[in-house]
């Protein structure tokens, strides 16, 4: 019998983890040691020289990720910024970069702040435009940056024609993945060229681990920049830090399918509330980007935000009272998050005052569904 195409499930558990040849062990070992034992000719026949370059767990961790992101190799970074980074300082000097302005508020913080200028020049676009996307291209546009579902209005862009505008002048794509993990969407299948990762997020899963990676579809030579910033500059993820986002990564198939359907139970319990002027989530039928959002994603996954009727005072009022919800930012945890994103995107923040974001757990659905009525009542 001819053997099947591992499915994600699979892939999560198997991928970059054998038993450990010396010692048996299942579970993989953590090796702290930073650096590698050479043969008495000089070489290093176990392949690992020293562990900013190269470590035994981090090696396993990008074997997983590439696997389950279904591309040629992947990168670990120490946080999702240092990853997006990466992507952004691989292109050559002078390149022209278009971002969505409805970007992750803190990559727009690094890009404006530290990385833009006349090594890097960018543009801020309505990337769910594809007429505004092609308005603003520049002879030397390197890079397209998308994020969809946005953050945190959930704005859905159509991947596949802005990668054909992208590839037919020349450029890539990079889709900063972090809401819409492995089994949510496939986005080298719809063209990307590049997956960047907070794993700190869905992938790790239990927020106790900081992290990033960039996923690539080719290792062609902007990949081989991306490993050169990764390997000498060091802004990588320690073991253990791999050790714990390669565990999360396991169970991640089975996490997703749960945040989606509780996210699912909650968008629409909160669509119906008389409280609530608006709910944003791709899989209700009333959202604009529902029939892109249905074509391009598996699931809908487990972020949404809503607006109140009564504004920002009621929707603080809310964030307050909610027990199982707890106030934090960040997202993808197996606990529920609710979040006033305009407070912690701080002065120039574009997201309304009467918006509540919320990352929805694992918990039962039903014991959500009934800390949000507790808390909309009043
Ligand atoms: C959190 C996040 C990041 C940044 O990741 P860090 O690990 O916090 O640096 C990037 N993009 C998105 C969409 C995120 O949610």
């Amino acid at each position: 019998m001819a053997a099947s195409k591992p499915r994600p499930e699979t892939v999560a558990i198997h991928a970059g983890s054998e038993p450990d040849a010396t010692t048996g062990a299942v579970v993989p070992p953590i090796h702290l040691s930073t650096t590698f034992e050479r043969d008495a000719d000089g070489s290093y026949p176990r392949g690992f020289v020293y562990t900013r370059s190269d470590n035994p767990n981090r090696r396993a961790l990008e074997a997983v990720l590439a696997a389950l992101q279904g591309g040629a190799a992947a990168a670990a970074f120490a946080s999702g910024s240092a990853a997006a980074s990466a992507v952004l300082r691989a292109l050559p000097r002078g390149a022209h970069v278009l971002l969505p302005r409805e970007i992750y508020h803190g990559i727009r913080k690094l890009v404006d702040g530290a990385l833009a200028g006349p090594e890097l020049r960018v543009d801020y676009v309505d990337m769910t435009d594809i007429a505004a996307l092609e308005a603003a291209w520049r002879e030397e546009t390197a890079l397209v940056w998308v994020e969809t579902p946005s953050n945190p209005l959930l704005s859905i862009t159509d991947l596949s024609p802005v990668c054909g505008l992208a590839h037919a002048r020349g450029a890539r794509v990079a889709v900063d993945a972090t809401w819409t993990p492995p089994g949510v969407a496939d986005p080298i299948a719809l063209g990307a060229d590049v997956v960047v990762h907070a794993t700190t997020k869905y992938l790790s899963g239990h927020s106790d681990v900081l992290g990033g990676a960039v996923v690539t579809a080719r290792a062609d030579e902007v990949w081989e920049r991306i490993i050169f910033l990764q390997r000498n500059e060091g802004a990588v993820p320690g073991p253990f830090d791999c050790w714990l986002a390669h565990r999360g990564l396991r169970t991640l198939p089975y996490r997703m399918r749960g945040h989606a359907a509780n996210a699912e139970a909650v968008a629409s319990f909160l669509a119906g509330h008389e409280a609530v002027a608006r709910v944003h989530y791709p899989g209700l039928a009333s959202h604009p980007g529902h029939a892109v959002a249905k074509r391009q994603m598996t699931s809908y996954g487990g972020m949404l935000s809503f607006r109140l009727r009564g504004g920002e005072a009621a929707a603080m009022a809310a964030a307050a009272r909610t027990r199982l919800f707890t106030r934090a930012t960040s997202l993808g945890g197996v606990e529920s998050l609710i979040e006033h994103r305009a407070s912690i995107e701080g002065p120039g923040s574009g997201t309304p005052a009467d918006l509540l974001r919320l990352s929805v757990g694992l918990e039962h659905p039903d014991d959500l569904v009934a800390d949000l009525a507790q808390a909309l009542a009043g």
